[in-house]
């Protein structure tokens, strides 16, 4: 019987994180969590409840909320998907606005929210056979993964590939905004006080600019198989 593992992949926005992440759970059998699409579905709460705006944020009222605010992931048949859940809806088709990308790093930089979005990773990821993508997965969240890669590549291309995403997913978006939500994300990622992203010492780093997705699976595969 194979070795079932906890895989981490970290890395900035946009380099392919989510797509390789899902690519490989179904190849093994895996399961996904996409943890920006948790904190993505918290900011859509808050906004929904009026606590962060462009112009303010009442982290303390989110915070006090927290018992009301229910995440996970559950399974779509239609679509042959999991979805992310905000107190028993999908909310999939709203996480993705420019409104939540633009709010979504500030919400992240709360260490009591945080604490909180790990609590629920470590219980959604309690069984070994997953696979999770985010920004502190191998630093924080499962810091004794087995296997912990930190995917990055240019900015231009990120943003390329974003808009690509999301122009395709019916958006309506311009390149330009897109490019300096990438902008902000990574700069409040990187420089926040609570669990920036940064790479884990024993993480595989990864620039995927000049791979394709095919390639970049069997590279990922072939750390990982020797671990299973
Ligand atoms: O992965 P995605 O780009 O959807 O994540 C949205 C945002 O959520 C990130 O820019 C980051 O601010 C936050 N995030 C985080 N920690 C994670 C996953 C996402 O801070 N593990």
């Amino acid at each position: 019987m194979s070795n079932k593992i906890i895989i981490a992949i970290d890395g900035t926005s946009s380099t392919g994180k989510s797509t390789l992440a899902k690519r490989l759970a179904k190849k093994l059998k895996y399961l996904y969590i996409d943890s920006g699409a948790m904190y993505r579905a918290l900011t859509l709460y808050a906004i929904q409840n009026k606590y962060i705006s462009k112009s303010h944020f009442d982290s303390q009222k989110l915070i006090e909320d927290i018992p009301n605010i229910h995440i996970d992931f559950q399974y779509n048949q239609q679509n042959n998907k999991y979805e992310v859940h905000l107190n028993n809806n999908s909310v999939e088709k709203h996480i993705r606005s420019l409104k939540v990308s633009n709010l979504v790093s500030q919400i992240a930089t709360v260490g009591e929210l945080r604490k909180h979005m790990v609590k629920v990773q470590h219980f959604l990821g309690s069984k070994n056979g997953v696979i999770m993508d985010g920004r502190d997965i191998g630093t924080v969240v499962f810091p004794n993964a087995e296997i912990k890669f930190y995917l990055d590549a240019s900015l231009e291309l990120r943003a390329k590939r974003r808009y690509k995403e999301l122009i395709e997913a019916n958006y309506k978006i311009s390149f330009d905004e897109v490019l300096s939500n990438i902008k902000l994300r990574d700069n409040q990622d990187i420089n926040r006080k609570n669990s920036p992203l940064k790479i884990a010492p024993d993480s595989i780093v990864i620039k995927t600019d000049s791979f394709t997705l095919d390639e970049l699976e069997e590279k990922l595969l072939s750390y990982i198989s020797p671990k299973l």
